[in-house]
């Protein structure tokens, strides 16, 4: 299995792939990453991710990783390892049978298709009063899927130790909505501008 390389390096690699793997969309708003990131996933390099997450948030008390449904699932299970195997709560986008009783309930906005409002949900059972939480995502742009996670944890009366991220557009909002709650975002790799014309992705 390929070994990445630790901390700054890793960055280095990460925002390679993405200069060279990413594919622009939706008038320069999307990218896709998904041939390593969030549809095919190269497992070896999210262990990787996981492991930077962690050097970010060395120190730091986590009792629990939480994350969104569907992309964010594997990377914080790798971060989860990471941190010494805590328990990683995923929040569904459906209230299906599985998840019937007591939840939290959080409202947000889907970025890739248009703002269409949904409710996020977890199960009261597996986030409890009192606990030190890592939030954990793909990417962050607007900001409404870590809003809606915070909120949840604040229901939960726990604490939000921070955000890992493994891409942050910082020419969209959600970066300065969320550290304005006061929240520690620690991105991996940071864009700046893209361009659907040239292909080019500006990282930090
Ligand atoms: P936000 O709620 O911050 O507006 O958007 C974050 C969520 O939307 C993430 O959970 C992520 O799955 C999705 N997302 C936002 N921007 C992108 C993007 O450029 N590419 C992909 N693949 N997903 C995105």
């Amino acid at each position: 299995m390929r070994k990445f390389q630790e901390g700054a390096f890793f960055v280095e690699e990460l925002k390679q792939r993405i200069r060279q793997e990413g594919k622009i969309r939706g008038r320069n708003e999307v990218l896709k990453v998904d041939g390593f990131l969030n549809h095919q996933m190269d497992v070896a390099f999210l262990q990787a991710i996981g492991q930077a997450f962690r050097q970010r948030f060395a120190g730091c008390q986590v009792d629990r990783i939480l994350t969104i449904e569907a992309s964010g699932i594997g990377i914080a299970c790798m971060a989860a390892l990471a941190f010494d195997n805590v328990p990683v709560v995923f929040a569904k986008k459906n209230k299906t049978k599985n998840i019937a009783g007591d939840v939290y309930i959080s409202p947000a906005e889907s970025f890739t298709q248009g703002k269409r409002p949904y409710n996020i949900f977890v199960s009261k059972e597996f986030l409890k009063a009192g606990e030190k939480v890592l939030l954990i995502d793909d990417f962050l742009a607007n900001g409404s899927a870590l809003s809606a996670l915070i909120d949840i944890v604040h229901q939960a009366g726990a604490e939000v130790v921070g955000a890992g991220i493994v891409i942050e557009k910082t020419f969209q909002p959600g970066g300065e909505l969320i550290r304005g709650k006061g929240v520690r975002v620690e991105s991996l790799a940071r864009i700046a501008s893209m361009s659907e014309e040239t292909g080019v992705v500006f990282c930090e």
